[in-house]
């Protein structure tokens, strides 16, 4: 069996976590801070607060940002529903912003026609969310134009892009953005078993998303409203949550952010490898900009069905009953039916909607042998049973 992604843990990450288990603190220790120090490093971005998960961390960051009801948050469909449920949590309303059809990010073009539109309604979004797709950026530098012109905030989603680069700096510095994202489940470039963080450049965001975390507690003095009581003494001075992350997960995570670059050029290999053997075979595959180093979390090829006589279902299908556990990156959001009770409309996401009759993400991570890679290219169009590299 061949899944479409994988967690790699070495020798090393176990050791990590099991003096955590024998230590003093298994939650609230030295690890998170330490794991923050070093992505906050590795990003050339001045802070980094750990959570739970990334969808904790995209609740907070839109909280960070002032989002509530009466307010709208803008997304691409092209992706997982924790992008767009972040605003519901908050109150806000959500609308979506087609596709870019060569790099099935979020469309400048569709952005910007878009908020011409609300522009004349009065209904600009507070928060753009642009999705860093298969772990490629978006094109942020005329997004962060957009925000400075129409006056929104900026939230990265880059849950699929840590190690990834932009303009040579990497993914995560803020430079174009209010707060960037990372997620840390399993089929990411590094995991923590379940966790994400919040990067920004901002000290104000910061003290917020920090406080957020922890119920919205503070023992800095400056953040308080009344004289401390003593030493024992805390503030509750908002409503925030448990969305810590713990020692033992913090530890894996900064064991596994040592092997960073180590994954992403092993994904680079993979993704170089599928370039040269889907080479003039029935598919488009992924486009990648010249200003962006994708960390490749997926790898989506989109189908030319016409020409493979067969359905994307046929398709999917052969390959997971060849034990290849091929996935589809993304159900539009809007087609969810929480969401398409909100009254969204399918015609109003053309690029999406043909992107989503044709992609197919096929496996992607570290581990992945030659001898698979050659297997899953020629699954393409070849049924099982009909011919086997085995
Ligand atoms: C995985 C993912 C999330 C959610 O991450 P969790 O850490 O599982 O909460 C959010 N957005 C995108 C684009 C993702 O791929």
């Amino acid at each position: 069996m061949i899944p479409y992604g994988r967690q790699d843990i070495s020798q090393a990450d176990i050791d990590r976590v099991v003096e955590v288990l024998k230590g003093d603190f298994l939650t609230q220790g030295p690890m998170v801070p330490k794991f923050e120090a070093a992505v906050a490093a590795g990003s050339q971005v001045n802070h980094a607060v750990a959570v739970n998960s990334a969808t904790s961390a995209l609740h907070i960051a839109c909280l960070a940002l002032g989002v509530g009801p009466g307010d709208y948050v803008w997304t691409s469909p092209n992706s997982f529903v924790a992008s767009s449920n972040c605003a519901l949590y908050c109150g806000a309303k959500v609308d979506f912003v087609d596709i870019d059809k060569d790099t099935y990010n979020i469309s400048v073009e569709a952005l910007e026609f878009k908020l011409i539109q609300a522009e004349k309604q009065g209904t600009i979004p507070k928060v753009v969310i642009p999705v860093h797709f298969a772990g490629q950026a978006p094109e942020m530098d005329k997004i962060h134009n957009l925000s400075k012109k129409y006056g929104f905030k900026i939230i990265e989603d880059a849950s699929h892009a840590i190690g990834a680069s932009y303009k040579g700096k990497p993914v995560g510095n803020c430079e174009y953005s209010d707060i960037t994202i990372f997620s840390f489940h399993p089929v990411k470039i590094i995991t923590t078993g379940e966790g994400g963080m919040a990067l920004t450049n901002d000290e104000k965001i910061y003290a917020t998303l920090y406080r957020l975390r922890s119920h919205g507690i503070t023992r800095d003095v400056n953040q308080m409203v009344n004289l401390p009581h003593g030493p024992w003494y805390y503030e509750q001075i908002e409503l925030g949550f448990n969305y810590r992350m713990t020692d033992i997960q913090a530890a894996l995570g900064y064991s596994q952010y040592q092997r960073l670059n180590e994954f992403v050029s092993k994904r680079h290999q993979i993704a170089n490898t599928y370039f040269e053997l889907f080479k003039n075979k029935p598919v488009i595959l992924p486009k990648q900009m010249p200003d962006s180093y994708s960390s490749f979390h997926l790898f989506v090829l989109q189908l030319k069905l016409e020409e493979l006589e067969s359905s994307q279902t046929q398709i999917f299908e052969r390959f997971r009953n060849s034990g290849i556990l091929v996935n589809l990156h993304y159900i539009p959001i809007y087609r969810q039916p929480y969401y398409s009770k909100m009254g969204f409309k399918i015609e109003d996401f053309p690029n999406m909607e043909e992107y989503y009759s044709r992609a197919l993400s096929i496996p992607m991570y570290p581990g992945l042998t030659n001898d698979q890679l050659k297997e899953i290219v020629l699954r393409l169009t070849t049924p099982i049973g009909h011919q086997t590299l085995f």
